[in-house]
């Protein structure tokens, strides 16, 4: 169960698979998690009752941001992206517009042919102004489990009541088709209860919940790391390639991980 929390803002660069080398960038408290969702597969672990932590400024994101990418570029080191990700979910900054503009930026001056990314789990982008950064961002990856309430509830455990696939299939279609749909796919046990999105009821669901949002390009992947529960089990990748040429005879691009 050794799950993972940044102490930083800016982390890396590490290698990543699909986006190739990124530089991380951590908007929440370092060493806490804050996030609208509880994942049960959350590398950051489960979110801890009453725990907070100090937002960075827009101002120490930045700071933090050009020193790393000058120091990089004084260095000859090769950047392929800047990635919004750790410790929760980046869009919940209250300064997340303002900060990707000055991400664009600084990628601009520093590393022009660098992509800005961001890995969110869509509950903000109701929000004008984080539906407007996603929408300059060059990886605007959103992510939806599945397309079924009971199970995104026992898969990602919303914090908001008011959650419904229906409303953010209803968001994402607002941004025509410029975003990467995020899956994972898993099943196992939690609290007792059977949780599988691979089903085929799970899957033609999915699918259709796809064919209304339109994304440029699906992201599909298996449970790689550890896990807070340990009763969930990793899908082969035989089963993710099915799943992704169901969807690809649909017309869409799909990247296995
Ligand atoms: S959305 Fe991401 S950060 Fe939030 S709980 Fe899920 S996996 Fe963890």
């Amino acid at each position: 169960m050794a799950t993972f929390l940044f102490d930083s803002i800016v982390f890396g660069p590490i290698k990543s698979r699909r986006l190739g080398i990124s530089l991380g960038v951590n908007l929440l408290p370092c060493n806490v998690k804050l996030c609208s969702f509880d994942c049960v597969y959350c590398e950051c672990g489960m979110s801890k009752k009453g725990e907070t932590g100090k937002l960075p400024t827009r101002e120490e994101v930045k700071d933090a941001l050009q020193l790393q990418l000058s120091q990089m570029k004084s260095e000859n080191k090769k950047l392929d992206v800047i990635t919004f990700a750790g410790n929760g979910e980046p869009t919940l900054h209250h300064q997340f517009a303002e900060i990707i503009d000055d991400a664009i930026e600084l990628r601009n001056e520093y590393f022009p042919n660098a992509k800005v990314s961001v890995l969110s789990n869509s509950t903000m982008v109701h929000k004008q102004s984080v539906f407007d950064a996603l929408n300059k961002v060059d990886n605007n990856i959103l992510k939806l489990d599945s397309a079924i309430d009971s199970t995104v509830k026992l898969i990602d455990d919303p914090h908001s009541t008011d959650y419904s696939v229906a409303s953010i299939v209803e968001q994402l279609i607002r941004f025509k088709g410029n975003f990467i749909l995020q899956t994972i796919f898993l099943r196992g046990y939690v609290k007792d209860r059977i949780v599988d999105n691979t089903t085929d009821e799970e899957v033609s669901a999915w699918i259709e919940a796809v064919k209304e949002m339109n994304p440029k390009e699906i992201m599909i992947y298996a449970i790689d790391r550890d896990t807070p529960i340990r009763t969930l089990e990793k899908i082969s990748h035989e089963e993710l390639e099915e799943i992704a040429e169901r969807v690809r005879k649909e017309g869409y691009k799909v990247d296995v991980a």
